[in-house]
């Protein structure tokens, strides 16, 4: 596995660093509330886990499963939802934490399905986000790193459902992503 990566981005260090200072902010903002933490499967499945270890608040989780078509590397806009919420989030604060924007297509069909839904506030938690890439305007409030438009793979992100489970975040090598 590891010949198919060119290099480390982020270490595991830098990554729990970041991850204590974001949940310490997220800790202070929403102390007089309760939180809903929304995953969106699978990718923020490892960033969650983290993330909620460093709050100091109570916070109940939920998730959601989507699938995005297009290609492996390339997502389309066009989302489908696999697993909905289980929790009703109506007058509810959640926290909708992502993996990593990258055109904001997913996040932003995600934000708009659940607005709808009446949360009492809605914002964003993503770990990384891709320098210029963004087509949608989105307020990522709490925002781990800005990273250069490759493709990364490791702390949960896949190429093909594979490197998830790398403690760093790393370039796949061109060769293996070669769509
Ligand atoms: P967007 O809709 O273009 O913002 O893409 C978001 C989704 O595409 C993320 O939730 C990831 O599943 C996937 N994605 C985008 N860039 C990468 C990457 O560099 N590595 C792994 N997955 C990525």
């Amino acid at each position: 596995m590891l010949k198919d990566i060119e290099r480390v981005l982020l270490s595991r260090e830098e990554i729990e660093k970041r991850v204590k200072e974001l949940g310490q902010r997220i800790s202070q903002d929403y102390k007089d509330v309760d939180l809903l933490i929304v995953g969106v499967l699978r990718g923020a499945v490892v960033f969650m886990a983290d993330l909620v270890r460093s709050l100091s608040i109570p916070s109940q989780f939920d998730f959601m499963a989507v699938s995005s078509y297009g290609s492996v590397t390339r997502t389309s806009g066009v989302v489908r939802i696999l697993k909905d919420l289980d929790e009703d989030i109506r007058g509810r604060h959640v926290l909708l934490v992502e993996d990593i924007v990258d055109t904001g297509l997913t996040i932003n069909y995600l934000i708009k399905n659940l607005q709808s839904r009446a949360p009492a506030s809605l914002e964003i938690c993503a770990l990384l986000s891709k320098e210029n890439k963004q087509q949608i305007p989105l307020e990522v409030k709490y925002l781990g790193f800005t990273i250069p438009d490759q493709f990364v793979v490791g702390y949960g992100l896949d190429y093909a459902e594979k490197y998830r489970n790398l403690p760093d975040i790393c370039v796949l090598n061109p060769e293996v992503c070669s769509e």
